[in-house]
């Protein structure tokens, strides 16, 4: 078993394409719909006097070790070794690992933001969202994350949920599992140094993923979030498109997709934000549309009528 590096052209730069076409068809549908009761308290703590009173941007120090060989030296040692003597219980389940909606009951919808942080765009989202008073969540790249920390720190402070987007955005099938941890691993190294939290949520880039995939990101202790709304900004569509999709779709429990470096969804957000608003949705991060992760998953999967998924060797 080996870590093999990236070939170049896995390597998407953050918005250069996230359309998953087929992403849908990697969900399999297990949501939290059937956990009632135990979505965690929907609280959250606005504290943005500490972002409003932050500085400029901070350069970041120069480190002895790159995140990168760090989270490759922890993956060789223990991520890897967690995958060959535990792989039959890491898939346990794994297909409602994917999660793409929360609850139907109620009116709580998640606004989620993927590919920042943008020196230019972020800022402004962050502001429209404190205006509003509108907890999201923001899928981090971490490579970008170590570029402007400072953004990342102003939006944990502001009661966003900060997930895990990998280190360098690449579609993880089709690389080693290697690969895929380190990707994986380095992204929340970066996101634990700026902040202190471990982040738990995962999006894979593009939505790409596979048993591989998601076996790697439980082995990491990370749940894989997709989404069910589809707004297509990264494809830089007219502002009110981006809108009109977002109001036509939007539905309790809906994980909407939108990205940090489009000008048309800053431009968009104040008004459809007050819009949704109107119609009765309540905003909240992915920790409060979402139960706790179901501690035994053979008993969940009888209890839905779901087969385990069929015992096929996985290739590390
Ligand atoms: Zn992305």
């Amino acid at each position: 078993m080996s870590i093999a590096p990236i070939p170049r052209s896995s390597i998407r730069g953050p918005c250069r394409r996230e359309n998953p076409s087929g992403a849908r068809n990697v969900h399999i549908g297990v949501t939290t719909e059937a956990l009632p009761g135990r979505i965690s308290p929907a609280i959250v703590l606005l504290s943005g006097v500490l972002a409003a009173q932050a500085g400029p941007a901070e350069a970041a120090p120069a480190k002895a070790v790159s995140t990168w060989e760090a989270a490759r030296a922890e993956v060789h040692r223990g991520v890897l070794p967690t995958l060959q003597q535990r792989g039959a219980e890491l898939r346990k389940g794994l297909s409602a690992y994917c999660i793409s909606h929360g609850p139907s009951s109620g009116n709580a919808i998640a606004l989620t933001f993927d590919d920042g942080p943008h020196p230019d765009f972020t800022p402004q989202i962050l502001d429209i969202l404190w205006e509003q008073q509108v907890p999201a969540t923001f899928f981090v790249v971490g490579e970008m994350a170590e570029k402007h920390p400072d953004l990342i720190r102003r939006a944990a402070a502001d009661g966003h949920c900060l997930g895990n987007h990998t280190y360098h955005h690449v579609r993880l099938p089709g690389l080693p599992a290697g690969t895929v941890a380190t990707e994986i691993k380095a992204c929340g190294l970066a996101l634990q140094d700026i902040t202190g939290q471990a982040p738990h949520w995962f999006r894979p880039p593009g939505g790409g993923t596979n048993t591989r995939v998601g076996m790697v990101a439980r082995a990491l202790g990370y749940r894989v979030a997709l989404w069910d709304v589809l707004t297509a900004d990264s494809g830089r569509p007219l502002a009110g498109e981006i809108g009109g999709r977002m109001l036509g779709e939007a539905h309790p429990g809906a994980i909407i997709l939108l990205h940090n470096c489009v000008r048309q969804t800053v431009d968009v957000l104040p008004w459809v934000i007050l819009a949704l608003k109107q119609l009765g949705f309540r905003f909240v991060t992915l920790d409060d549309l979402l139960a706790p992760e179901p501690q035994d998953w053979d008993a969940l999967m009888h209890e839905l009528g779901i087969p385990l998924e069929p015992q096929a060797p996985v290739r590390f």
